[in-house]
């Protein structure tokens, strides 16, 4: 009999992980009959794209980091290679007051490594940049095995101004959530790496840069960092799902909960029923996980972990209806502002296959923690706020002609995060072994990341004695 394997969630975690099983089956290297169990009537989880009239708008993600290779991998293994495109790359701004600050050349992540054009920002006050240059003598501020929050780590090395006013908002957009309490191992761990070794942020992050080509070698344009695919990601779902067993993908099947049976596992689906299998790879958001398991006291860490509900808005006008003061891609939003946005690209000079011509697309964020009230009003009251917010900067002479707006919750790894986390995978390998837990709540919200783990999870099942 061949074993089973429940993949719980059909969103990028578990397709990858479904794919994985898939070819190695075709391969003959195992013969595995894995089963993904999807609780929405769709895959894909926070991957949506909507396509309309020309339009490609995304949802959820709208892009992967290129350097992260294994998105990459999976676009070309399921044949959409040419589907590959680069963004464009332009200006991106700071809004902080009603002023769009360029952010400064040379600034990484938000950690300037350019002196020039930090001296000259008009984005901090002169205090503000003398405090942020005691990065270069302020002793360490941790050991090499211990975890302090981000907004812990920047303040102390840079200071408040370029922590409140750059890297805040640069950095928890990816997050969503709250610099002083999300944990730096767990999200950017090399900014601990680059202290221990070099004491100042600066200077390490400066070592840490690709030298400056020789003149003659400068490219006349700067290469986008992103990619993404031209009919939308959720075009790598469709692309997925088509190389499994169609009989595999089981949609509208809520799992209710899961108890370990013999040496395999019970699943009961919301509808009573119950199903046998060999292996478990749960791929659902931390809370719905710790439910799932909740008879056992393994994932406390899990039933704790705070989501920041954020909501995206995607806005379609007409060309001429959007004045823009500045040419760029877009901005984030100094939290200090007083703004509901926390950010907006100008999708349609970012990636300009989404819009057909005369047309602009703009897409805001908005909800942070502690303010997640935004999220939960109706669509017509967000997009009014968010055209209040814009009209500090951007001329907006007409209603949208249409918008999608998309509501979501994060994950949010506390300081601690890798520690609970190592120590809830031990007690899973001892105690519920054949379980495999994975996805954006554990090791990186990223695409590639999610891809990464729903693989390995897959590996772990094939190289255990089948
Ligand atoms: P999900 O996509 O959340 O999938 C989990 C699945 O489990 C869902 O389909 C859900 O319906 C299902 N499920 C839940 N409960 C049950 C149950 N009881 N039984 C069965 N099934 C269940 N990443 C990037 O790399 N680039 C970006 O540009 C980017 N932008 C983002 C923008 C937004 C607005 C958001 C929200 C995220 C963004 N991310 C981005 C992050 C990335 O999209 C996610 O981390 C990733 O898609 C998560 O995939 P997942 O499979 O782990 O989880």
């Amino acid at each position: 009999m061949k074993k089973r394997v429940a993949i719980i969630g059909g969103g990028i975690t578990g397709l990858a992980a479904a794919f994985e099983i898939e070819k190695a089956n075709q391969r003959g290297e195992t013969k595995l009959d894995y089963q993904v169990i999807e609780g929405s009537n769709r895959l894909g989880g926070k991957i949506q794209t909507h396509r309309r009239d020309g339009f490609v708008i995304e949802a959820g993600p709208d892009s992967y980091l290129k350097r992260k290779t294994s998105m990459t991998t999976l676009i070309e293994e399921v044949g959409l290679k040419d589907e590959l495109t680069t963004n464009d790359t332009g200006q991106s701004f700071i809004l902080k007051g009603t002023s769009l600050y360029p952010i400064p050349a040379g600034a990484v992540m938000g950690v300037p490594t350019e002196i020039t054009p930090f001296i000259k920002t008009g984005l901090f006050s002169p205090l503000g940049k003398v405090r942020a240059l005691g990065d270069f003598v302020i002793p360490k501020t941790m050991g090499p095995n211990e975890d302090i929050s981000l907004g812990h780590f920047f303040r102390k090395r840079l200071g408040n101004e370029v922590v409140d006013h750059l890297i805040e908002p640069l950095l928890s957009g990816i997050y969503g959530g709250d610099m002083d309490k999300l944990s730096l191992k767990a999200t950017f761990p090399h900014f601990q790496q680059m202290e221990e070794t070099n004491r100042s942020l600066i200077k390490g992050i400066k070592k840490s840069r690709p030298k400056t080509p020789k003149k003659a070698d400068v490219p006349t344009k700067k290469e986008g960092m992103f990619q993404t695919l031209k009919h939308g990601i959720e075009s790598l779902v469709e692309a997925v799902a088509d190389k499994l067993d169609p009989e595999s993908i089981h949609l509208s099947q809520n799992v209710k909960n899961i108890t370990k049976s013999g040496s395999g596992f019970t699943l009961q689906y919301e509808d009573g029923v119950k199903e046998v299998f060999d292996y478990v790879i749960v791929t659902t958001p931390p809370p719905v996980t710790a439910k799932l398991l909740s008879h056992y006291p393994y994932f406390d860490y899990f039933k704790q972990m705070e989501m920041t509900s954020i909501a995206t808005v995607a806005m379609v006008f007409p060309e001429e209806a959007v004045v823009q003061a500045e040419e760029g891609t877009g901005f984030v939003v100094s939290r200090k502002s007083g703004y509901t946005i926390t950010a907006c690209t100008w999708t349609s000079k970012k990636w300009r296959h989404t819009t057909p011509a005369g047309k602009v697309i703009l897409r805001c964020y908005v909800g942070r923690p502690g303010h997640s009230d935004i999220v939960r009003k109706s669509d017509e009251e967000i997009i009014q706020t968010v055209l209040n917010d814009l009209a500090h900067v951007i001329e907006i002479k007409e209603k949208p002609d249409f918008f999608y707006v998309s509501r979501w919750s994060n994950p949010q790894y506390q300081v601690g995060h890798t520690f609970k986390l190592d120590k809830m995978k031990e007690d899973i390998e001892a105690f519920l072994p054949g379980l495999q837990v994975a996805g954006a709540g554990l090791a990186g919200v990223g695409l590639p990341d999610c891809i990464d783990q729903g693989k390995a999870c897959a590996k772990a099942i094939m190289d255990s004695k089948q």
